[in-house]
């Protein structure tokens, strides 16, 4: 088992994704200018968007 963020942005797609209980990948209505999904409270590309 690891550990791994459940969330990422696609730079491609310029999409988020996040993994549902079933390890899915599924977009999320929200750009890397806009805040994070995990709740941090950064915007996204300064959190999990990161490069
Ligand atoms: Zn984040």
């Amino acid at each position: 088992m690891q550990e791994t963020s459940r969330f990422r942005f696609d730079e491609a797609a310029h999409q988020w994704f996040y993994v549902d209980g079933d390890a899915q990948w599924r977009s999320l209505p929200t750009g890397r200018n806009t805040s994070c999904p995990c709740d941090s409270g950064l915007k996204a590309k300064r959190c999990c968007a990161r490069d």
